[in-house]
């Protein structure tokens, strides 16, 4: 018997484009022999298209208006084995269709509600790896009331960290809404722009130096694998949107030059993340290296990477032995897993 496939693609967040390319990929790659897929796209407006809607916008790239609301939608997701949600960012990859598909008591790829969410979250993150005793930038928190209520106290925070400092949106991702902040004057702009796009705003020490960035892929649920280390390599001040999505502006290395003892640490290190963050299935786990200083710190976990057939966590998978259409077979496998 075939198993039956939901995918859904594209949703709410500014990276629906993104996962709209990751989509087509997976798309041809799962063997129609073993299993059938039916693609549902999401729009920007949260509204599950049918099929007629969703091939058109897979083709185009661009959802159209119209479809359903989720919930109409998501009691008729009764008939799938899996569904693999290629969502990323809010309303996708932190828990909220996790919690519709696990209500709906359908086994889905990726990690679940809490996995999700955690990870999505930049503030949760750090706290709960902090407990985990694992290394990253001195940090701290700002919320949207507090930053209207209180704006001295976010700035103290800030100035105790020191420039140049990153401010963030707590749950994007795609450098959406981050700036890099080099001076007291800049601060307020930063934090108005991050709070326009989010109730949580973090506020992160930049590295000592600029800082290497490499990259492992995490598989499996309960004994899990990590892939061989990659690194991105790229000439801007940092790893912006612009340079992510623009063709050429970086390139990766697989495996990346690091001596096997740093190597060995990456991937030890993001397997005790992965278990410590509570995730299922897969994450990209991201390091800066400090080679001045030695110093290995985990920036993020992406419980739902880009995964168009050149993104890093399939490439990083392809380096160890499994082939693309192997990676999302095996994804599946381990959705139906028992756990
Ligand atoms: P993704 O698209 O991978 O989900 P994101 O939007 O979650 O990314 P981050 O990875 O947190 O954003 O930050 C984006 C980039 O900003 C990093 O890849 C790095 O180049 C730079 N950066 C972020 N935080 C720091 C830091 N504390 N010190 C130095 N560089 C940083
Ligand atoms: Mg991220
Ligand atoms: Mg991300
Ligand atoms: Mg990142």
């Amino acid at each position: 018997m075939k198993k039956r496939i939901l995918l859904l693609a594209g949703g709410q967040s500014g990276e629906h484009e993104v996962s709209l390319m990751s989509a087509r990929s997976v798309l041809s790659a799962l063997p129609r022999d073993q299993f059938d897929v039916t693609p549902v796209v999401i729009s920007k407006q949260g509204r599950w298209l049918p099929p007629t809607e969703t091939q058109r916008a897979l083709e185009s790239g661009e959802a159209a208006t119209g479809g359903d609301l989720v919930l109409h939608r998501a009691a008729s997701a009764e008939g799938y084995d899996a569904v693999f949600p290629l969502l990323h960012g809010p309303m996708g990859e932190d828990g909220t269709v996790q919690g519709l598909l696990t209500l709906a008591g359908i086994p889905f790829v990726g990690s679940g509600v809490l996995g999700s969410a955690v990870s999505m979250d930049k503030v949760m993150t750090k706290q709960v790896l902090a407990s985990a005793g694992i290394p990253q930038v001195a940090w701290a928190l700002a919320a949207r009331r507090e930053w209207q209520a209180q704006p001295d106290s976010v700035r103290e925070r800030a100035a105790t960290l020191g420039y140049p400092l990153f401010v963030k949106p707590a749950n994007l991702g795609s450098s959406v809404g981050i700036s890099k902040v080099a001076r007291p004057e800049d601060l307020d702009g930063a934090l108005n722009l991050a709070f326009s796009l989010d109730r949580r705003v973090i506020l992160e020490a930049m590295t000592a130096h600029k800082p290497r960035e490499v990259e492992v892929g995490i598989l499996g649920n309960d004994a899990p694998i990590a892939s061989p280390v990659g690194e991105l390599r790229f000439d801007a001040d940092f790893y912006d949107y612009e340079t992510k999505y623009t063709e050429g502006r970086a390139t990766m290395h697989i495996p990346a030059p690091l001596s096997a003892e740093v190597a060995e640490q990456v991937r030890a290190l993001a397997l005790r993340a992965f278990r410590a963050l509570d995730c299922a299935g897969l994450a990209r786990v991201d390091f800066f290296y400090v080679e001045e200083t030695g110093e290995l710190l985990l920036n993020e976990v992406n419980t739902m990477p880009g995964f168009t057939t050149t993104s890093m966590y399939p490439k990083l998978f392809e380096a160890a032995g499994l082939s693309y259409s192997a990676l999302v077979t095996r994804l599946v496998e381990l959705a139906l897993e028992e756990r």
